[in-house]
This record gives C-alpha cells, structure tokens and sequence, in this order.
C-alpha cells in the first residue's frame, strides 16, 4: 500500500501508553524505525527499552541537559517523521509544541497538551503543515468517523466514558473511597494519573476540552455518555441526523495502531469483533451530583484562554494529594472548581502565559489541599 517506513520518536515510552505503542508496532510490523525513546526517571526500564528496540538516542526527561537535547532533537524536522506523546501531564506540552513548530506528525495520547494550549496548539499545526493524530480512544474514533465529512457537517459529538472505578458507588460512600478503589478500573489498563481521573470522571472533562479543539466544535454540542462496556469509544451525529460510530474491545493498541499507520489502514493482529462483549451495549446519562467534574470540563472549554490549563493543573496536584492520603475523593472536584473559579480567566497566547497560570493554578490548589475549607 505504498507504505515507506517512517522515523518515529516514542516519549512516555516506560509508561502504559508507551509500552502498548512498542508492543503494536512489533506485533503488527508496521513500517516505522524507531529513532528516539524518552521516560523521565525510570532509566533502568528506558535503558532495556532501547536495548530491545535498538533504538537511539534515549532521552532522560527529569536531567535537563537530556531534556534539552530532546527539545532540540523534536525542532529538527530532518531528524524524524512522527512522534508518539505519550508523556504524562501538561510536562508533555513542550514536546507537542516542538513536534508540531517542525511540522512533523503528532500522534497526540498526552491530552494535556490541548487541553492547555488547544488554541495555540492548532494554530501552529495549521501553520507548518503538521498533523495531530488523536491516540485518546474517543477522539480516534471521532477522528475515524470523519474521515470523508468535514466538521462543518457535526451537529453533536457523543464521548462514551466508562464511569470509572467509582461508578457504582453512593455519594456517601464516594466521601471514603480510597486510592486502591479509585485505581481498580473495569475496563482499561492505565496509568495512576488518568485512572483516578476516570473515577472522578475529571477525564471527561479533559477530553471535552480536547475534543473542542481537533474538531472545531462548541462544547455545548459536546456531550458525554455512560457506555459500560467500553465498546463504542464515540460517535459523531451528523447535520442529517445519522450516527456514526467507531467499536472495538477497550485496547488502546487499536487507536495507537491507526495514529501510528493514517493515512493507511495497516494490517494488524487485532480482532474488533467479539460477540460476547457486543451482545449488550449500554449508553445513560452521567449522574452530575456524583460526578461534578465533567461540568468543569464544560466551563473551563466555554470559557477558554488558560482556563484548561488551571483545571488540569489544579487536578494534577489534587490527585496527587489524593493518592498519598492527603484529600478525600470528593475534594479533588472541590480543591479543582475553586482554582477555576479563581484562575480561570487568565489569557493563554503564548506557552510562558500557559506556564505561568499552570504554576498559579498549583500553588493555590497546594494551598487550598493545606487548609480544606471545612
Ligand atoms: P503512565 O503514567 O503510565 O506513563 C507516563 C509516562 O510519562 C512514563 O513514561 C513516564 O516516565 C513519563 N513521564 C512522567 N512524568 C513526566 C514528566 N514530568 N516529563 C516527561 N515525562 C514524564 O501514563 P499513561 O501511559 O497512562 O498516559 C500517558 C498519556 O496518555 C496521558 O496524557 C494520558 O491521559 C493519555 N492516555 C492514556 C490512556 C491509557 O490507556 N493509559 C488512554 C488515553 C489517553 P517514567 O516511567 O520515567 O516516570
Ligand atoms: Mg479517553
């Protein structure tokens, strides 16, 4: 199918995302040579990915001198063809923006990087040519629905969510869910970060925001759904009123495989259909009193500028507290409204605007976690 093989830089590589993105690009052969990997500070698990992959150079994020090297490698757009982004956290947008400023290909899992620079973010794509590739399942399967229609032709787009770890509790008992409950998801395989996102459903509202920028829509034609098993990863309604959808088993290799393969469709080992699992799809409306989260989604992308900077970043150090024992479940929406509410308004032109709210954003959010409101 005309497929020559392509340069690809892997960062997050030691992560969930990463380690599924070596495991498809074997399994399924596809025409890529790996020409850079990067984790932050597990070099023992980087050094034996690069040994295995015979991959070079390797990049250790949390030593700045190979973070650098790393930004300047990701500005030279003779180095590589495409990277994965696969990095945890708004860490990741400076990745994206120096893939995307060479105007290479960015097969984007780290959600972040639109969430707080969506604008920015897509400006310069338009401008230096450069593709974003949604590797978040619901987005690839948006991404996948409109391949022959422009966004001009949505009239809603419904994100599926799993409802998370939590999502058979009572408001009562979410008061005094622990990190292991929050971590115990039904569904997906995923690092600590989103997972408890996923339980408050703070993933949702992240994915609003992104979903609002790669495809150019209002949130309020954005909305999400329960779907339990995880089949449908979205769907697109379109002007004339027909539903498009993408299905598969909840297996991130496939949204990795077709970022990693567009604009081909290349073979891969993996099956979609499975009777069992297709037999009973599920769809219902989030219940917003347990889960106010996905209504800061909605504000934060209603309001614009850095407000999805504030709101990550303020869920970025709540869910951390929360993991060491430091803030019940329910405050994370709580500790994340009140730095919305407060800092939700800052301008978001340049990424030193972006930072700057970000570290704003985590320092009150620090201090609220210090002195909880009660
Ligand atoms: P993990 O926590 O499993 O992995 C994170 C990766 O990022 C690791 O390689 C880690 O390196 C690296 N990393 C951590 N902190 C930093 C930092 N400050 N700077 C640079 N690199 C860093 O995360 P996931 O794989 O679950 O998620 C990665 C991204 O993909 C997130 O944005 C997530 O929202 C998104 N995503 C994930 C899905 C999933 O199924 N897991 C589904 C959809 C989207 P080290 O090992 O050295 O710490
Ligand atoms: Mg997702």
């Amino acid at each position: 199918m005309g497929t020559s093989t392509r340069r690809l830089v892997l960062l997050g590589a030691t992560g969930t995302v990463g380690l599924q993105t070596l495991n498809i690009i074997a399994e399924a052969d596809l025409p890529l040579q790996l020409v850079g990997l990067s984790a932050h500070s597990n070099s023992e698990s980087l050094s034996r990915l690069a040994h295995s992959h015979a991959a070079a150079p390797t990049f250790l994020t949390s030593q700045e001198s190979q973070n650098d090297s790393l930004l300047a490698f990701l500005s030279d757009s003779n180095a590589y063809d495409i990277c994965l982004n696969a990095v945890v956290g708004a860490a990741g947008l400076p990745f994206s923006h120096a893939v995307l400023e060479a105007g290479c290909d960015l097969a984007l899992a780290n959600k972040e990087s639109l969430v707080c620079a969506g604008e920015l973010l897509t400006q310069l794509a338009k401008k230096s040519g450069a593709r974003i590739l949604p590797v978040d399942s619901e987005h690839s399967a948006i991404a996948q629905c409109l391949q022959t229609a422009p966004s001009s032709t949505i009239r809603k787009l419904y994100l599926t969510a799993s409802g998370g770890a939590l999502r058979d509790f009572s408001l009562i008992e979410m008061e005094s869910a622990t990190p292991d409950q929050a971590l115990a998801h039904p569904n997906w395989e995923m690092g600590t970060r989103i997972t408890v996102d996923s339980a408050t459903m703070m993933n949702k509202a992240l994915e609003i925001i992104e979903a609002q920028h790669l495809f150019g829509v209002a949130a309020s034609s954005i909305e999400v759904l329960v779907h339990r098993q995880s089949v449908v990863h979205s769907m697109v309604e379109f002007v004339d009123g027909s539903v498009l959808s993408q299905m598969g088993p909840p297996d991130m290799r496939f949204p990795i495989h077709w970022a990693l393969s567009h604009p081909n469709r290349c073979a891969s080992p993996l099956h979609g259909f499975d009777l069992d699992l297709y037999s009973k799809l599920e769809f219902e409306k989030p219940d917003l009193s347990r889960f106010p989260a996905i209504q800061l989604g909605q504000k934060a992308a209603h309001m614009g500028g850095a407000a999805g900077a504030v709101l990550n970043a303020a869920d970025e150090v709540a869910v951390e507290a929360f993991i060491q024992g430091n803030l019940p479940f329910l405050e994370i929406a709580s500790v994340t409204q009140t730095v919305l509410d407060q800092l939700g308004t800052k301008p978001a032109h340049t990424l030193k605007q972006i930072f700057e709210a970000d570290q704003q954003a985590r320092q009150l959010a620090r201090e609220l976690i210090r002195t909880p409101a009660t």
